[in-house]
């Protein structure tokens, strides 16, 4: 059988910079691990590889995988090829670890590519992300539910803030999900006076959880939509509570959408917003006995570049006892639910996790800190021995 490309294939994912990539790569393995001299290691770094504990799930076998679709060996999807496409986080470690030549698109953001042409093949992606797409489509947040349940933590002052220099972008799983994340960041940003607008039911979903799982025409058409919602606030800066929307709309829109939006206005994480006010706040001490640890979110560390902004929020606390994990900063440890893999294969994610939280036990600490609904989520659902604590949340109960 041969498989009618189309263009968006052809222009795309077997462009020269890709093949030469695919059809040259090292072998050489790092991206199986942590960065060598980084860290006491090398360290498992690949939560895919780590879970699937074959070659096939690292970066060098997903590049088989494309070979074998581009020379016609591969003609139809199976389950198996979608199940380990599908299992890669996109936490991008292999990217960080990489040693192949900077022109060259990483690992990461070839996986990410071949997810997106197995959709426009009409192999994938996995159904339970095509109803994540149906529902981002029709109600504008990927549950499914109606968009006024994003207005149940706001007050009716807050409600009409339409306008605004600072717009707070709740983001989906914040609001829907965690909402006691979003009234701690609302609080916060009420304790330093900051007279924040709010879109509301108008927020429509960033379109992160569609680009992961290669449903690139459905964020674009999404991420326009927000794009408006977000102009008309008139605001100049863009507070994000969540990683997933920070690094989608500065990162990402710039890339998909012909606006871009970071021209006109500054998205800023909460942690680099609450980092830059350090000077004008004093915390009380720390309230609980716990040594404490803080682990990095993929999309805010390794993708974004906000490392070191939370560790200076954590370490402005008095009394807080802080160890760092070994596996840090740009070589932090996926939780395992990045990339679609929570929705797709659940129990892939808490495996993940176990990993992690037997690092953090391993390490000393009793409490993870961390600053995205996704792996706090992730976290809570793999144990009940470690505290999870929401930096924004702790930050909230301090000022
Ligand atoms: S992005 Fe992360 S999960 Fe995916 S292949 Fe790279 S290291 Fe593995
Ligand atoms: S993808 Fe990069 S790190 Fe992984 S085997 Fe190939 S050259 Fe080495």
């Amino acid at each position: 059988m041969e498989i009618k490309l189309n263009r968006w294939t052809k222009s795309d994912i077997f462009r020269p910079e890709v093949l030469e990539k695919i059809y040259n790569d090292g072998s050489c393995s790092f991206c199986h691990y942590t960065h060598p001299w980084e860290t006491n290691g090398p360290l498992p770094g690949c939560p895919s590889g780590f879970v699937g504990m074959h070659e096939s799930y690292y970066p060098r076998g997903m590049y088989d995988l494309i070979r074998g679709i581009h020379e016609g060996i591969i003609t139809e999807p199976t389950e198996k090829l979608l199940e380990i496409v599908y299992s890669c986080n996109g936490c991008g470690q292999c990217g960080y670890v990489c040693p192949s030549m900077e022109k060259l698109p990483k690992p990461n953001e070839i996986i990410e590519e071949f997810k997106a042409v197995l959709v426009k093949l009409g192999w994938g992606p996995m159904e339970r992300h095509k109803a994540i797409a149906e529902a981002v489509k029709e109600y504008g947040n990927p549950y499914g539910e109606d968009p006024i349940g994003k207005e149940g933590w706001m007050d009716s002052k807050i409600k009409n803030r339409k306008k605004g220099d600072v717009l707070f972008y709740v983001g989906c799983t914040s609001a829907l999900r965690e909402k006691q994340m979003v009234t701690a960041t609302a609080q916060v940003l009420d304790k330093l006076n900051v007279e924040y607008a709010v879109l509301g039911k108008e927020e429509i979903c960033c379109g992160s959880v569609l680009l992961r799982t290669g449903q690139v025409d459905v964020a674009i058409e999404t991420a326009e939509k927000n794009l408006k919602a977000i102009e008309s606030s008139g605001a100049e800066t863009l507070v994000t509570a969540c990683p997933g929307c920070f690094m989608t709309m500065s990162r990402d829109y710039p890339r998909i959408l012909k606006e871009n939006i970071g021209e006109e206005i500054k998205i800023v994480h909460i942690t680099q917003f609450l980092a830059s006010k350090l000077k004008e706040v004093e915390f009380k001490p720390f309230d609980g006995t716990h040594t404490v640890t803080y682990h990095d979110p993929c999309h805010l560390g390794r993708h974004g570049g906000v490392i070191e902004e939370p560790r200076k929020i954590l370490k402005a606390i008095p009394n807080l006892q802080y160890i760092e994990l070994e596996r840090s900063r740009m070589n932090s440890f996926c939780c395992g639910s990045g990339g679609g893999v929570k929705a797709g294969f659940p129990e892939k994610s808490i495996k993940v996790a176990n990993e992690r939280l037997r690092e953090i036990k391993e390490a000393g600490a009793n409490a993870i800190v961390t600053v995205c609904p996704f792996c706090e989520k992730n976290f809570k659902d793999a144990t009940d021995e470690i505290e999870v604590i929401d930096l924004v949340e702790l930050v909230n109960r301090l000022l």
